[in-house]
């Protein structure tokens, strides 16, 4: 009892979740300390089951310190996903976001494509016989062209977004 009482002195007032967990000695240095505080038990424990605290050290070692919080948050993001759903963990919230972007994706073409339409339609109808006016067939230049090849412009780059996922 006297000895327990004397050897917490040194550290912190109490050691870190993954030391608890592990029952061993949280020391100055302890790597999970900044990261794992004793008041998120449950941040850990779901990040050793499903990584293993030993890999979890190494990852974090091999890292400069100023990413290792960031590596600690998607850690426990991905080991949370994988607890949830055991088959696909986090590939299952990427392949359902992958979807809902051809989904939108698809619609955004089909809106651009009315657009696009609509556009030909009043054009033909300001440049049918009835409404010519002498200032807009000169050039080539007139404001309906012009948009477009902005709208090419815009499903171009949405095309580019295609790249997203390797
Ligand atoms: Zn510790």
């Amino acid at each position: 009892m006297m000895k327990e009482s004397s050897s917490r002195k040194q550290g912190a007032a109490s050691p870190c979740a993954a030391c608890k967990l592990l029952r061993r000695r949280c020391a100055e240095d302890c790597m999970f300390a900044p990261y794992f505080p004793a008041e998120e038990p449950h941040k850990f424990a779901t990040v050793h089951k499903v990584f293993g605290a030993s890999n979890v050290n190494k990852m974090l070692q091999e890292l400069p310190e100023d990413q290792r919080g960031d590596a600690v948050s998607s850690m426990v993001y991905e080991a949370n996903a994988r607890v949830r759903d055991p088959v696909y963990g986090c590939v299952g919230a990427i392949s359902s976001l992958q979807q809902q972007i051809e989904m939108l994706q698809t619609q955004l073409a089909l809106a651009q494509a009315e657009v696009v339409h609509m556009r030909m339609r009043q054009f033909s109808m300001n440049n049918s016989p009835d409404n010519a006016s002498p200032s807009s067939s000169r050039g080539g230049q007139s404001h309906p062209a012009r948009s477009l090849f902005d709208m090419d412009m815009v499903v171009e780059q949405g095309n580019m977004e295609d790249s997203f996922w390797p």
